[in-house]
C-alpha cells in the first residue's frame, strides 16, 4: 500500500502557502504559494516534477485561492486522491492548546476565542481551515500551533512582572512562538549528537525575519525570547524585539502620534531595517557592511551583542549546555552572525571551526564548533512542514 501523503497549508492575512508531503520520508512532492491576495496581482505558483506554473488570479480573495490550489492539485495526477490528512499552521493557541489537535468545531471555536492575541494571524488561520474542511470534508484535519510547544514554560517564566491580574483577565503573558520549528530542530540537533531527545540541553536560536531563541532542555521548552507577541526579545529584520516600554508613550507624546502610528513603528521600521536605514534582509546589510556602511555594521554588531545576551541568559534555566543550535533564513546562512556569536559566548566553551561555520549553508546540516570545543554549536535547516505533517500523519485511519 501507498503511504498517505499529507497536504500542509500556512494561509496567513495575504498569502497561503502548501505543500504535499510524504510524512515518513519527508519528501515534498508538491509546492506553492497564492499570494498578494486581495489584490490585482494576485497569483497562484505551483512547483512539482521540478516545473514552476504560474496562473493569475486577480482579486482572489482566501477562497478562491483556495479553490484554485484544490483544482491544481487536482490536475497533478494522483495526487489528490492519495491525501489522506491535512495539516495547517496555526499561529496562537493561547493557553489551551499545549500540542497539535484533531479539529472539530469546538476546536476552531476555542482559536478563534484567541483571536485577540494574534489578530493578523488567527482569523487569516481559521479561514484557511473552514475553507479547506469544506474542500476537503472526508478528510481529518489537524492544528498545529506555533504556540504550543513552549506551554511547558513554569509560571516564572512566563508571568510579566505587571499586576497579576492583568494574566488572569486579559490574558498578558508570555507566549511564546516559532515553537514547530524548535520541537522539529530539537529532535533534529538529538540525533545530529547521538543522544536520546530526553537527555539533551540545547539553546536553539531560530534566526529568520522574525527570531527567537529558546531553551528546550530533555524535548521542553523552559524559557524563550519571544512574549506575549512575536515582537519581544532579540533583534528582528523589521521589529525591534525588547525595549523599554515607556519608549511607547515618549515617542507618541515627542512625535504627536497615535499608540498605532508607534507600533507601525516598532513593528515595521525597527530592527535591522531600523538601524542599517536601507534594509530589513540581512544579506543586504552584510554587503552593505562590506562596503563599509557603518549602519550596516551597527545592525549586525547589535543583532549579534543582544543575540549572544540573550542566549547567555537562557542558560540560567537551562543549566548546561549540550549544544547551541542555529536555524531559520539567518542562521541557516549567516557566517558571519554564528561567528560573532560564538566569539562572544566563548566562555560557554565554545570555539569555532571557521572551515565548518563556512561550510554550513544552503541546507547543509552539521557542527560549526573545533573536535575539542567544550560545548558544541549545530546548524540544523529547519522544516516546519514536516513537522505538521507528522502530526496530521497521526490522525490518518489505518
Ligand atoms: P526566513 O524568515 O527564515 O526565510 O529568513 C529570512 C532571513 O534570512 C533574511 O534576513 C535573509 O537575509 C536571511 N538570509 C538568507 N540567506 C542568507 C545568507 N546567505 N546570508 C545571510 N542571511 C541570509
Amino acid at each position: 500500500m501507498t503511504e498517505s501523503l499529507v497536504l500542509v497549508l500556512n494561509c496567513g492575512s495575504s498569502s497561503i502557502k502548501f505543500a504535499i508531503i510524504e510524512p515518513a520520508s519527508g519528501g515534498e512532492l508538491l509546492q506553492g504559494i497564492a499570494e498578494r491576495l486581495f489584490s490585482s496581482e494576485a497569483q497562484l505558483i505551483v512547483k512539482h516534477n521540478g516545473e514552476k506554473q504560474l496562473t493569475a488570479i486577480p482579486d482572489a480573495d482566501h477562497k478562491a485561492a483556495m479553490n484554485a490550489i484544490v483544482e491544481q492539485i487536482h490536475q497533478t495526477g494522483d495526487l489528490a486522491g492519495r491525501i489522506g490528512a491535512v495539516g495547517h499552521r496555526v499561529v496562537h493557541g493561547g493557553e489551551r492548546f499545549r500540542s497539535s489537535m484533531l479539529i472539530d468545531d469546538e476546536v476552531v471555536n476555542v482559536i478563534a476565542s484567541c483571536n485577540h492575541l494574534a489578530p493578523l494571524h488567527n482569523p487569516a488561520n481559521i479561514s484557511g481551515i473552514e475553507i479547506a474542511r469544506a474542500a476537503f470534508p472526508e478528510l481529518p484535519h489537524t492544528a498545529v500551533f506555533d504556540t504550543a510547544f513552549h506551554q511547558s514554560m513554569p509560571e516564572k517564566a512566563f508571568v510579566y512582572p505587571l499586576p497579576y491580574e492583568l494574566y488572569i483577565h486579559h490574558g498578558v503573558r508570555r507566549y511564546g512562538f516559532h515553537g514547530t520549528s524548535f520541537r522539529y530542530v530539537a529532535s533534529q540537533a538529538a540525533a545530529e549528537l547521538n543522544r536520546p531527545l530526553d537527555d539533551c540541553a540545547l539553546i536553539i536560536a531560530h534566526l529568520g525575519n522574525g527570531a527567537s531563541v529558546s531553551a528546550v532542555l530533555n524535548g521542553q521548552s523552559l524559557d524563550t525570547s519571544m512574549g506575549m507577541t512575536p515582537n519581544e526579545g532579540v533583534v528582528h529584520g523589521t521589529r525591534c524585539g525588547s525595549i523599554d516600554p515607556s519608549i511607547h508613550e515618549y515617542l507618541a507624546h515627542r512625535l504627536d502620534i497615535s499608540i498605532e502610528q508607534v507600533n507601525d513603528l516598532l513593528w515595521k521600521q525597527s530592527g535591522l531595517l531600523g538601524i542599517s536605514g536601507i534594509s530589513n534582509d540581512c544579506r543586504t546589510i552584510e554587503d552593505a557592511a562590506d562596503k563599509d556602511h557603518k549602519r550596516a555594521q551597527l545592525a549586525l554588531e547589535i543583532y549579534a551583542y543582544r543575540l549572544a545576551k540573550e542566549i547567555a541568559a537562557l542558560m540560567v534555566p537551562l543549566g548546561r549546555l549540550d549544544a547551541l543550535v542555529f536555524t531559520g533564513g539567518i542562521g541557516e546562512n549567516s557566517v558571519r552572525i554564528r561567528a560573532e556569536v560564538i566569539r562572544q559566548l566563548g566562555f560557554l566553551g565554545l570555539t569555532l571551526d571557521e572551515q565548518r561555520n563556512a561550510a554550513a549553508i544552503r541546507g547543509v546540516q552539521g557542527p560549526i564548533t573545533a573536535d575539542g570545543s567544550r560545548a558544541c554549536a549545530l546548524v540544523i535547516p529547519t522544516n516546519e512542514e514536516l513537522m505538521i505533517a507528522q502530526d496530521a500523519a497521526q490522525f490518518i485511519a489505518q
